[in-house]
Protein backbone atom coordinates (compact mmCIF):
# COMPACT_ATOMS: atom_id res chain seq x y z
CA UNK A 1 0.00 0.00 0.00
CA UNK A 2 1.71 3.43 -1.26
CA UNK A 3 1.23 6.54 0.81
CA UNK A 4 -1.51 9.20 -0.10
CA UNK A 5 0.53 11.66 -1.59
CA UNK A 6 -1.89 13.34 -4.69
CA UNK A 7 -4.38 15.81 -3.77
CA UNK A 8 -7.33 16.54 -5.53
CA UNK A 9 -6.57 19.57 -7.89
CA UNK A 10 -3.15 17.30 -9.04
CA UNK A 11 -5.58 14.61 -9.49
CA UNK A 12 -7.96 17.08 -12.06
CA UNK A 13 -4.32 18.22 -13.87
CA UNK A 14 -3.04 14.46 -14.17
CA UNK A 15 -6.89 13.59 -15.69
CA UNK A 16 -6.82 16.93 -17.73
CA UNK A 17 -3.40 15.83 -19.19
CA UNK A 18 -4.76 12.38 -19.96
CA UNK A 19 -7.79 13.37 -21.40
CA UNK A 20 -5.97 15.61 -23.94
CA UNK A 21 -3.10 13.14 -24.62
CA UNK A 22 -5.85 10.67 -25.59
CA UNK A 23 -7.59 12.87 -27.90
CA UNK A 24 -4.23 13.86 -29.97
CA UNK A 25 -3.59 9.66 -30.13
CA UNK A 26 -7.07 9.67 -31.76
CA UNK A 27 -6.65 12.25 -33.72
CA UNK A 28 -3.33 13.28 -34.71
CA UNK A 29 -1.13 10.76 -37.14
CA UNK A 30 2.25 12.86 -36.82
CA UNK A 31 4.55 11.32 -34.89
CA UNK A 32 6.71 14.20 -33.88
CA UNK A 33 3.67 15.94 -32.38
CA UNK A 34 2.10 12.81 -30.56
CA UNK A 35 6.33 12.66 -29.15
CA UNK A 36 5.65 16.34 -28.35
CA UNK A 37 2.29 15.91 -26.36
CA UNK A 38 3.67 12.53 -24.66
CA UNK A 39 6.36 14.51 -23.30
CA UNK A 40 4.79 17.75 -22.41
CA UNK A 41 2.03 15.31 -20.70
CA UNK A 42 4.15 14.04 -18.10
CA UNK A 43 5.81 17.54 -17.59
CA UNK A 44 2.66 19.10 -16.76
CA UNK A 45 1.63 16.30 -14.47
CA UNK A 46 5.58 16.19 -12.76
CA UNK A 47 5.65 20.45 -12.33
CA UNK A 48 2.10 19.98 -10.10
CA UNK A 49 3.88 18.76 -7.70
CA UNK A 50 6.07 20.77 -5.15
CA UNK A 51 8.44 17.41 -4.10
CA UNK A 52 7.85 13.80 -5.67
CA UNK A 53 9.91 10.49 -4.83
CA UNK A 54 11.50 8.79 -7.82
CA UNK A 55 9.19 6.34 -7.15
CA UNK A 56 6.53 8.57 -7.63
CA UNK A 57 7.80 10.74 -10.66
CA UNK A 58 8.76 7.42 -12.83
CA UNK A 59 5.12 5.73 -11.97
CA UNK A 60 3.23 9.50 -12.96
CA UNK A 61 5.35 9.94 -16.01
CA UNK A 62 4.16 6.33 -17.34
CA UNK A 63 1.53 8.18 -18.84
CA UNK A 64 4.13 9.09 -21.49
CA UNK A 65 4.40 5.62 -22.87
CA UNK A 66 0.32 5.07 -23.25
CA UNK A 67 -1.35 3.98 -26.14
CA UNK A 68 -4.61 2.32 -24.94
CA UNK A 69 -7.53 3.70 -23.45
CA UNK A 70 -7.23 0.43 -21.36
CA UNK A 71 -3.72 1.56 -20.21
CA UNK A 72 -4.88 5.51 -19.33
CA UNK A 73 -7.81 3.81 -17.14
CA UNK A 74 -5.84 1.77 -15.48
CA UNK A 75 -3.23 4.21 -14.56
CA UNK A 76 -5.93 6.52 -13.22
CA UNK A 77 -8.21 3.95 -11.68
CA UNK A 78 -4.22 3.25 -9.18
CA UNK A 79 -3.48 6.96 -8.87
CA UNK A 80 -7.03 7.47 -7.45
CA UNK A 81 -6.41 5.10 -4.42
CA UNK A 82 -3.59 7.15 -3.86
CA UNK A 83 -5.36 10.60 -3.34
CA UNK A 84 -4.74 12.46 -0.20
CA UNK A 85 -8.39 12.81 1.02
CA UNK A 86 -9.50 16.76 2.53
CA UNK A 87 -8.47 16.63 6.25
CA UNK A 88 -11.12 15.11 8.15
CA UNK A 89 -13.52 17.49 9.83
CA UNK A 90 -16.74 17.21 12.39
CA UNK A 91 -19.90 19.38 12.44
CA UNK A 92 -18.14 21.03 15.66
CA UNK A 93 -15.15 22.15 14.01
CA UNK A 94 -17.04 23.70 11.64
CA UNK A 95 -19.34 25.76 13.89
CA UNK A 96 -16.24 26.84 15.49
CA UNK A 97 -14.96 28.44 12.68
CA UNK A 98 -17.54 31.20 12.06
CA UNK A 99 -18.12 31.78 15.71
CA UNK A 100 -20.58 34.30 14.74
CA UNK A 101 -22.94 32.65 12.82
CA UNK A 102 -25.83 31.36 15.83
CA UNK A 103 -27.81 29.72 13.03
CA UNK A 104 -24.86 28.54 10.61
CA UNK A 105 -26.20 26.23 8.22
CA UNK A 106 -23.68 23.17 7.51
CA UNK A 107 -22.69 21.32 5.06
CA UNK A 108 -24.00 17.30 4.60
CA UNK A 109 -20.69 16.28 5.48
CA UNK A 110 -21.63 12.30 5.09
CA UNK A 111 -22.68 12.52 1.30
CA UNK A 112 -18.94 13.92 0.55
CA UNK A 113 -16.65 12.04 -0.87
CA UNK A 114 -13.21 13.99 0.62
CA UNK A 115 -10.93 12.58 -1.64
CA UNK A 116 -12.33 14.89 -4.60
CA UNK A 117 -12.55 18.06 -2.53
CA UNK A 118 -9.73 20.68 -2.72
CA UNK A 119 -11.91 23.05 -0.81
CA UNK A 120 -14.99 22.59 1.08
CA UNK A 121 -17.35 24.88 -0.19
CA UNK A 122 -21.14 24.99 0.56
CA UNK A 123 -23.88 27.89 0.21
CA UNK A 124 -26.74 28.44 1.77
CA UNK A 125 -29.66 29.58 -0.35
CA UNK A 126 -31.83 31.08 1.90
CA UNK A 127 -29.61 34.15 3.08
CA UNK A 128 -27.08 34.23 -0.14
CA UNK A 129 -24.24 33.45 2.02
CA UNK A 130 -21.66 30.94 0.96
CA UNK A 131 -18.32 29.17 3.26
CA UNK A 132 -15.14 27.92 2.42
CA UNK A 133 -13.41 25.32 4.84
CA UNK A 134 -9.77 25.22 3.66
CA UNK A 135 -6.57 23.66 5.45
CA UNK A 136 -3.47 25.81 6.18
CA UNK A 137 -0.41 24.30 7.97
CA UNK A 138 -2.77 21.72 9.75
CA UNK A 139 -5.67 24.31 10.85
CA UNK A 140 -8.57 24.94 8.93
CA UNK A 141 -9.82 28.43 7.71
CA UNK A 142 -13.40 29.39 7.53
CA UNK A 143 -14.82 32.66 5.38
CA UNK A 144 -17.81 33.06 4.52
CA UNK A 145 -19.63 35.99 2.37
CA UNK A 146 -22.05 37.17 0.27
CA UNK A 147 -23.22 34.95 -2.90
CA UNK A 148 -24.69 36.78 -5.62
CA UNK A 149 -26.00 34.86 -9.05
CA UNK A 150 -25.07 36.24 -11.91
CA UNK A 151 -26.41 34.12 -14.29
CA UNK A 152 -24.34 34.28 -16.90
CA UNK A 153 -20.62 32.57 -17.36
CA UNK A 154 -17.48 33.32 -17.25
CA UNK A 155 -13.77 32.55 -15.67
CA UNK A 156 -13.87 31.33 -12.07
CA UNK A 157 -11.43 32.90 -9.71
CA UNK A 158 -10.68 29.70 -8.08
CA UNK A 159 -10.63 26.93 -11.15
CA UNK A 160 -10.13 28.69 -14.31
CA UNK A 161 -12.83 27.38 -15.58
CA UNK A 162 -15.58 28.74 -18.17
CA UNK A 163 -18.46 27.92 -15.93
CA UNK A 164 -21.70 29.85 -14.63
CA UNK A 165 -20.63 32.25 -11.99
CA UNK A 166 -21.61 33.70 -9.08
CA UNK A 167 -20.13 37.17 -7.18
CA UNK A 168 -18.20 36.07 -4.08
CA UNK A 169 -18.12 38.96 -1.74
CA UNK A 170 -16.42 38.77 1.93
CA UNK A 171 -16.61 41.50 4.56
CA UNK A 172 -13.00 42.61 6.05
CA UNK A 173 -11.95 44.94 7.96
CA UNK A 174 -10.65 48.13 6.11
CA UNK A 175 -7.07 48.92 5.43
CA UNK A 176 -7.79 52.42 5.48
CA UNK A 177 -10.59 52.80 8.36
CA UNK A 178 -14.23 54.12 6.54
CA UNK A 179 -16.98 55.33 8.31
CA UNK A 180 -18.18 51.94 9.15
CA UNK A 181 -14.80 50.44 9.36
CA UNK A 182 -15.98 47.95 6.61
CA UNK A 183 -15.32 46.65 3.21
CA UNK A 184 -15.59 44.43 1.14
CA UNK A 185 -13.13 41.62 -1.07
CA UNK A 186 -15.08 40.11 -4.15
CA UNK A 187 -14.30 37.66 -7.22
CA UNK A 188 -16.44 35.76 -9.41
CA UNK A 189 -16.59 31.97 -9.09
CA UNK A 190 -18.14 28.69 -9.42
CA UNK A 191 -21.61 28.70 -8.48
CA UNK A 192 -21.07 25.18 -8.20
CA UNK A 193 -18.76 24.02 -5.73
CA UNK A 194 -18.94 20.77 -6.76
CA UNK A 195 -17.76 21.14 -10.29
CA UNK A 196 -15.30 23.71 -9.29
CA UNK A 197 -13.52 21.50 -7.15
CA UNK A 198 -13.95 18.76 -10.06
CA UNK A 199 -11.81 21.47 -12.52
CA UNK A 200 -9.65 23.07 -9.89
CA UNK A 201 -5.76 22.40 -10.46
CA UNK A 202 -4.02 25.03 -8.91
CA UNK A 203 -4.37 26.26 -5.26
CA UNK A 204 -2.59 29.44 -5.99
CA UNK A 205 -5.75 31.86 -6.26
CA UNK A 206 -8.11 29.76 -3.38
CA UNK A 207 -5.30 29.96 -1.35
CA UNK A 208 -4.58 34.02 -2.03
CA UNK A 209 -8.56 34.81 -1.85
CA UNK A 210 -8.93 32.95 1.15
CA UNK A 211 -5.97 34.67 2.92
CA UNK A 212 -7.11 38.47 1.98
CA UNK A 213 -10.81 37.64 3.01
CA UNK A 214 -10.27 36.21 6.73
CA UNK A 215 -10.00 38.65 9.29
ZN1 LIG B 1 -14.60 27.26 -10.11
Amino acid sequence: MNTPFIRNHQLNVIKKQAEFLQKTLRTVADRKVLETVRYSAAAAILDAFPVLTEEQKGRLGQISGFETAYEFQRYLGALESELEPFPSITAKQIQKLFPKNKKLKLPELSSIDFRFVTYLGWSDIATNRLFIVYPFNGQFVGIEGRITPTHKKGYCLFCNRHQELAFFSVETKAAYASADNISRYGHYVCLDNEACNHSITHTEALEKFILTARK
